[in-house]
C-alpha cells in the first residue's frame, strides 16, 4: 500500500537536517548547516524519506 506524500510532509521533510549526534533538526535549503548549534557537531543526515524499518532491526 503506497502511502501519499501530502504537500504538508513534502516541506516538513525536505531541506530537513538532522545532526547525527543530537539528533535536532535543522532546516537548511540545498546543503546541511556548517556545524550543530547544539553540539556542534558537523555530521548531518537529510531527511527526504521516512523509513520504516520493523521494531528491532537495530
Ligand atoms: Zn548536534
Amino acid at each position: 500500500m503506497a502511502k501519499v506524500i501530502t504537500a504538508a510532509e513534502k516541506r516538513l521533510f525536505q531541506n530537513m537536517w538532522i545532526c547525527l549526534s543530537c539528533k535536532s533538526k535543522f532546516r537548511s535549503p540545498g546543503r546541511p548547516p556548517a556545524k550543530c548549534r547544539k553540539c556542534d557537531g558537523k555530521s548531518f543526515r537529510i531527511k527526504n524519506k521516512v523509513v520504516k524499518k520493523a521494531a528491532g532491526a537495530k
